[in-house]
């Protein structure tokens, strides 16, 4: 049996900023990751430059593959749209190569000393009087581990999750992507979600490019399957798809019920897709998942060598559950506009204000804003001012 202070599941990044933090406060850290390779799952790959920043991650040319100018909402009619332009908001975003990415955190991970077993799936979990005995596969070999302190960062089927956390109201969308080659964008800057019932139940569809000619182009659906709206989706758009070739097939459950309500038990600490700390609205959760990775490091690194209290993760990753269960109530209200009303709202909303509905932030504003428009007053802007 080898013994460690903090066991990390999952390699994505929450499980390497947690093993990361965790080794840097002075911790003996194992991550387990299940797969032979960083980043093989379904992913976007479009960040904000605070991503970057609060990864405490030099921005790299190796991973910022492309930068984004403009973040384009199309409303269901195709007709109008909303831009969001990242200069106007202060900030920068980019579509990223996300193994890349991976790599750099593994990179950082290890230099704080924290160990990395990839191939290495974990099969069981069992709470003992001090600690945890892990039971895993090493390139199909048995280990056995004993640690002080369990942190579950194995994604949106985590098996921590199931055997230790409850997790109602776990509501997923089921996502679709291709890696596409040979497109014809007339912006590599700009990256497009197209909303509506008819283009995307209960989601959207979205080109993220990697430049002119490549894009990652998915898909979110609820209730309905995802690839067959995605292949609508392509040919609906000859003049961008036709000639191009799909070069990656990728598929993907995202949470978007908002977090779960417990993220620490006794010894252990929830984070990332595990935890549906993803913005409800977006999907997006590399940003959530990495600062909550940080913060659950930090604390079980500080527990260990200090004492200090788990439940400091919840305390310190507040204000991103404030920005989640925002979000999600602004998802709440949005899903129940018909496309008609969606194709209204598209010209009452800002850029900044869905920037605002989508973190979670502000709300009251837009509230006030809609307040002023009969068809959003009762429907919309009432329960946007009740928090
Ligand atoms: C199609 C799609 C597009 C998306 N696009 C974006 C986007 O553009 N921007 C954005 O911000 N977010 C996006 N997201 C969401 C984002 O990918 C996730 O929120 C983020 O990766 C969550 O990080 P995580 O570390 O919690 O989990 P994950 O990234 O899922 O990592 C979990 C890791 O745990 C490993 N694992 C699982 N079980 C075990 C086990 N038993 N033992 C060992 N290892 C295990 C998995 O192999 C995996 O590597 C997208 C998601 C999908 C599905």
């Amino acid at each position: 049996m080898r013994e460690f202070d903090v066991i990390v599941v999952g390699g994505g990044p929450a499980g390497l900023m947690a093993a990361r933090k965790a080794a840097e406060r002075g911790a003996k850290t194992i991550l387990l990751e299940r797969e032979y390779a960083l980043g093989t799952k379904a992913c976007g790959e479009a960040i904000s430059i605070s991503t970057i920043k609060d990864a405490g991650v030099k921005p790299k040319s190796k991973f910022l593959r492309n930068r984004v100018d403009v973040f384009r909402v199309h409303a269901p009619d195709e007709e109008k749209y909303i831009d969001i332009h990242t200069k106007k908001l202060g900030s920068a975003g980019y579509v990223i190569e996300k193994a890349v990415f991976l790599r750099e955190l593994a990179h950082l991970a290890s230099r704080e000393g924290a160990r990395i077993s990839m191939g290495t799936p974990a099969i069981d979990f069992e709470k003992k009087a001090n600690g945890w005995k892990v039971l895993a596969k090493e390139s199909g070999k048995s280990l056995v581990l004993s640690g002080k302190i369990l942190i579950g960062c194995d994604g949106v089927n985590s098996s921590v999750a199931k055997k230790f956390f409850r997790r109602e109201r776990f509501a997923v969308v089921s996502c679709f992507q291709y890696r596409m080659v040979n497109c014809k964008l007339q912006n590599p800057h700009m990256l497009e979600a197209y909303l509506g019932r008819e283009v995307a139940p209960l989601g959207y569809a979205w080109m993220f490019p990697k430049d002119l000619e490549e894009v990652n182009v998915g898909i979110g659906t609820r209730g309905v399957p995802a690839r067959y709206y995605l292949d609508r989706f392509v040919k609906s758009h000859p003049e961008i798809f036709e000639g191009a070739n799909v070069v990656e097939i990728q598929a993907a459950p995202v949470p978007v019920g908002g977090e779960v309500r417990e993220v620490v038990g006794d010894g252990i600490l929830l984070c990332g897709d595990a935890a549906g700390q993803v913005i409800p609205l977006t999907g997006g959760g590399i940003h959530s998942s990495i600062v909550a990775g940080k913060i659950a490091g930090e604390v079980a690194g500080e527990a260990i060598e200090e004492g200090v209290d788990l439940d400091e993760y919840p305390k310190r990753y507040s204000s991103w559950s404030k920005r989640i269960s925002n979000s999600l109530k602004a998802l709440r209200l949005i899903e129940r506009l018909s496309d008609s009303e969606l194709n209204q709202l598209a010209g009452v909303l800002t850029g900044e204000d869905i920037v605002d509905l989508a973190n979670g932030m502000n709300l009251r504003r837009v509230g006030k804003k809609l307040l002023r428009h009969p068809r959003f007053a009762v429907r919309l802007a009432r329960s946007l001012l009740k928090g």
